[in-house]
């Protein structure tokens, strides 16, 4: 029998929100590969179906074992949270094939697209990213802290919203801090801060404010944090970013 690969992300977190061709992935599925927390938002498959839960920072370890049992014979769904293009398993997926066995190169491996974070999160407040956006993930395990600053001036001086991933942790506690007070340098006190834990999901929560007052201390790990444009604006109990900048340079 022909193994298969294909990488799903179950989205923010309700069911709603499941694409159903990652349902259907998921149903056919002889083996689910992921992160203990997101396995658990999927519907029991066939009864013969494994799961293979693991911890959230072996993403390689995850990926190889995943390709192996593809190289094997078997039907692998590998299950990310949100997009699993996003800062997920998608690229693990694909960086462990470059490092790894030349013959997995051949295997069907497919993605499926799934609902990231940020599109939740700004259906959540209005539309904050109808204008051009940015998204920038401040871990720094896998990346220098000062290539993020980097990124962070550049997107202020370009006047992007900016959605920023993987604010804070429990072994990350600084950088959402310092991010803010770089962005403060770079941008207006009154351009709108939103903190969005939980989106797409009923647990949701909105904390609406501005870069002047922002506390980074909101952020959690379940929180997705979006900094406005100059052109961002509330209108009513909603916040958006309009599509046209003419007048604006
Ligand atoms: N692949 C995921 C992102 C993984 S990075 C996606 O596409 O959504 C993990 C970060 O995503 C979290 O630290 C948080 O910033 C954000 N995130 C994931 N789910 C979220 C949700 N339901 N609400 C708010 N932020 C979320």
């Amino acid at each position: 029998m022909t193994g298969s690969l294909v990488v799903v992300g179950t989205g923010p977190g309700k069911a709603e929100l499941m694409t159903p061709a990652t349902q259907a992935a998921l149903a056919r599925a002889t083996d689910l590969v992921g992160y203990g927390p997101y396995l658990d938002r999927v519907a029991a498959g066939r009864p013969e179906q494994r799961r293979h839960a693991s911890d959230n920072r072996v993403e390689l370890d995850r990926a190889r074992l995943a390709l192996s049992l593809a190289a094997a014979g078997r039907q692998v769904v590998v299950v990310s949270g949100g997009d699993p293009g996003v800062f997920a398993m998608a690229a693990a997926v694909f960086e462990a094939v470059e490092a790894g066995d030349p013959a997995w190169r051949t295997l069907d491996i497919r993605v499926e697209p799934g609902v990231t974070a940020m599109l939740a999160a700004a259906a959540e407040v209005g539309a904050p990213l109808g204008g051009d956006f940015c998204a920038i993930s401040l871990s720094d395990n896998l990346k220098a802290w000062s290539t993020i600053e980097r990124r962070l001036v550049a997107a202020a001086e370009a006047d992007f919203v900016i959605a920023l991933y993987n604010p804070a942790s429990k072994a990350r506690p600084r950088q959402l801090g310092e991010a803010l007070e770089l962005l403060r340098t770079r941008k207006k006190g009154d351009t709108p801060v939103l903190f969005v834990r939980a989106a797409g999901t009923a647990e949701a929560k909105v904390v609406s404010t501005t870069l002047a007052a922002a506390d980074a201390s909101t952020a959690d790990m379940r929180t997705l944090v979006i900094v406005g444009a100059s052109t961002t604006r509330q209108v009513g109990r909603w916040i958006y970013t309009p599509r046209g900048e003419r007048g604006t340079s």
